[in-house]
């Protein structure tokens, strides 16, 4: 049978609230949460958030909280701004109908307000180690009379290193307290700290909702470090973003990321923990106004983002840990949404897959990067449906008449239609398709040249010369010839014969002066010689495999 509301014993203005919040029953972290916390002993949550694991703590200690005292007597403690407000409110909200005060006490923001509130009375204080240590130091926060202390996400206060701080505030709270620990994952340090301090606690985990990603299409691309930004390019032009969230591993990292997507065209923007409380609310409204679609983060500031309707995840670098994996993609999905989640892995971290799909218990489905063909066809398809968007709106009387003009002074009008749309794509000029290696099976014992894997890829059969190098370079290694790219590879059934046929073909060369042409999984490297190589380019746009286009440049 499933526990109500009912069933817990709550006060009847806590009840009030929580009818009027539209919460029908409580989430299993709350059925089994909130009757052992009312007893008052210690306990600890392995649950994430959306788990509503904020009601299970905060319910308990306001159906215990003893009114008119001026002291704090709950204290949270949060690893960011973010999720110190999230927390307060939710505490407003729960307490709308009980008498209680609530502060949320963070970095970045005055002394003074938060000092002359602790002044004039509160009840709970939830805020981040920091500060709140900067304040006890200063003798405006008395955690004398706290009788329930809460450790909010402790895995992230661990990796914050708000370590030392945590125990300093525990240290300054009556023994007596009760203390309530949650963490999503439990790495050993969290372990310490609660046989440190916690007496006899009860246990309870909440896995469900960490496994219940079967609602997100897992992805994942292998590619190399350095062409992961290329690869990420790609994908975002083919894909249909809404709304993004990226997850990088380093600060710098996520600016260099959000930069270099702004300056290809996508509204990105980044949050790590080096912004102030103004940058960071200013990043967070634009995104959740839609005005940026792309928000690179770090794990712990994206901790505490509340945003539904994500409906990309990308793991641009991997995590360390398959449960904060999980934890990432979670964000997308939500509510009975559909979301993606992507990886980009190196040769060297696909080991990782099979970590993280033992651990979430879900196969990921290998994908091939879009070709640079695929691009060219979709960004056509845009401005193809950007035109019947404007003939439908039929809103286009000044240009209308600037044709009728040219019309008039004799030109035809499917060719000024055709010039017009040479115009609309000078742009496309801007946003060069990056090129991208072929990745090598990682083998920690492989000779590092890498010649055995390109001698087995080698076109064998064809009697074409041997060349024992590495095809990873952009220049031949052959005198007197240029290395070619063409944007096809194995994946799109490119043929060493197609190669030759093709070239020799259209920019009308003998074949048997081509030279070494190596076939990687999405594009081919061929030798040309130099006198051929204007020749060949010039006919760039007629190398067809069957019906595709293949795009030749130089590599
Ligand atoms: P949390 O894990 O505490 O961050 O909560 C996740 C979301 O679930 C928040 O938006 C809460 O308002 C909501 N929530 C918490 N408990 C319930 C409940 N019993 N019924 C419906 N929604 C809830």
């Amino acid at each position: 049978m499933t526990t109500q509301f009912s069933d817990l014993n709550l006060h009847p203005d806590l009840m009030q609230a929580l009818e009027k919040a539209g919460y029908t029953e409580p989430t299993p972290i709350q059925a089994q949460m909130i009757p052992i916390m009312l007893t008052g002993v210690d306990v600890i949550g392995q649950a994430q958030t959306g788990t509503g694991k904020t009601a299970a703590f905060a319910l308990p200690i306001l159906q215990n909280l003893i009114p008119g005292q001026r002291k704090p007597q709950a204290l949270i403690l949060s690893p960011t701004r973010e999720l110190a407000m999230q927390v307060a409110k939710a505490f407003e909200t729960y307490g709308a109908y009980s008498d209680v005060r609530v502060l949320a006490i963070y970095g970045g923001s005055s002394y003074g307000r938060q000092i002359s509130a602790l002044k004039r009375g509160v009840d709970v204080v939830v805020g981040t180690p920091g500060r709140l240590l900067d304040l006890l130091k200063r003798k405006s926060l008395d955690l004398s009379a706290v009788t329930t202390l809460v450790l909010d996400e402790g895995d992230e206060m661990l990796s914050m290193g708000f370590i030392d701080d945590i125990e300093t505030l525990l240290d300054a709270t009556s023994l007596r307290r009760q203390i309530a620990l949650f963490s999503a994952t439990m790495p050993t340090a969290i372990r310490r700290l609660a046989s440190k301090y916690l007496n006899e606690p009860q246990s309870i985990v909440i896995k469900d909702k960490q496994l219940t990603v079967a609602a997100i299409e897992q992805r994942y691309y292998v590619v190399n470090q350095r062409d992961k930004l290329a690869a990420i390019t790609r994908i975002f032009e083919t894909e249909d973003v809404s709304r993004a969230l990226i997850f990088a591993r380093t600060r710098a990292g996520t600016g260099e990321l959000a930069n270099a997507l702004a300056s290809r065209g996508f509204s990105a923007d980044m949050i790590n923990g080096d912004l102030s409380q103004d940058a960071r609310e200013r990043v967070m409204s634009r995104f959740k106004n839609d005005q940026v679609k792309v928000l690179v983060a770090t794990d712990v500031a994206a901790r505490g983002l509340d945003i539904d309707d994500i409906s990309h995840v990308f793991n641009y670098d991997l995590p360390d840990d398959p449960e904060v994996f999980v934890h990432r993609i979670g964000r997308t999905g939500r509510a009975g949404k559909e979301g993606i989640a992507i990886t980009l892995f190196t040769p060297k971290e696909t080991s990782m897959l099979r970590r993280i799909e033992g651990y979430t218990r879900q196969k990921q489905t290998k994908a091939n990067l879009p070709s640079k063909s695929e691009i060219q066809k979709k960004r056509k398809m845009q401005i193809v449906e950007r035109m019947e968007v404007w003939l439908n709106r039929g809103r286009y009387k000044n240009e209308l008449e600037m044709v009728n003009e040219m019309v008039e002074a004799g030109h035809d009008p499917l060719e000024i239609a055709a010039a017009a749309m040479r115009i609309v794509r000078e742009s496309e000029k801007q946003r060069p398709i990056e090129s991208i290696g072929e990745v090598r099976e990682w083998n920690s014992r492989r000779d590092p040249s890498g010649s055995r894997n390109s001698r087995n890829n080698r076109d064998k059969g064809r009697g074409r010369k041997s060349v024992r190098e590495n095809f990873s370079t952009k220049r031949s290694h052959e005198a007197g010839m240029v290395r070619l790219n063409l944007d096809k590879g194995r994946s799109d059934g490119l043929r060493p014969s197609d190669v030759v046929g093709a070239i020799a073909h259209h920019a009308n060369i003998p074949g048997k002066v081509i030279g070494a042409i190596h076939i990687q999984d999405q594009q081919t490297m061929v030798d040309v010689p130099e006198q051929f190589v204007d020749q060949v380019l010039s006919k760039n746009g007629t190398y067809r495999l069957r019906k595709e286009v293949i795009a030749v440049e130089r590599a």
